[in-house]
């Protein structure tokens, strides 16, 4: 089986995935859709009609090179998981860009940011859990963030210094 075949029909899976373990089952499936043209980032959100007839559905994109890479299943998933916090605030009517809720549910859910940059560029930093030595590569410095997992099971969901996420090394560019 070829990684495209492996992958192409996960996308309905991960988001009842995502959507029970970070949006208590609420969100109504929008059309999941592979985009083979999308670069400039690997996915994203499509508000739809809010009329009756909802005449068009709201979809997310999914660039379909994720399913080339290495770690696609986790890059398909986290892309999929941010586009979803996207289509969870446009669902309560509330502002659906980068907000700060839309930060804070992300830093809740442990995602990054995958979806704003271009399949060029390579993690170039190497951040690292202090409590459960997790890493996680990252394009760019991060701010003040803490481990989702570990504050999730040891802080009850609230950010925790003791889960700060660390710079461990930093990658030389990749052509
Ligand atoms: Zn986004
Ligand atoms: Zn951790």
């Amino acid at each position: 089986m070829s990684q495209r075949e492996r992958w192409v029909g996960a996308l309905s899976g991960f988001f009842q995935e995502v959507n029970q373990a970070h949006f208590d089952g609420f969100l109504d499936p929008p059309d999941l859709i592979w985009n083979t043209r999308l670069r400039s980032s690997a996915g994203r959100f499509v508000p739809g009609s809010r009329k009756y007839f909802m005449n068009f559905p709201p979809k997310i994109e999914i660039a379909s090179y994720l399913m080339d890479e290495e770690r696609a299943g986790e890059l398909i998933r986290d892309t999929l998981a941010h586009e979803m916090i996207h289509y969870w605030l446009w669902v309560r009517k509330k502002p659906y860009g980068h907000t700060a809720e839309f930060l804070q549910k992300m830093r809740q859910m442990g995602v990054s940011r995958y979806n704003s940059v271009p399949r060029t560029r390579p993690a170039k930093y190497l951040y690292s859990c202090l409590g459960c030595k997790k890493d996680f590569p990252t394009k760019k410095r991060l701010g003040n963030l803490a481990c989702a997992t570990c504050c999730k099971a040891f802080s009850n969901g609230k950010y925790d210094s003791r889960f700060k996420l660390v710079l461990k090394m930093k990658f030389e560019s990749v052509p």
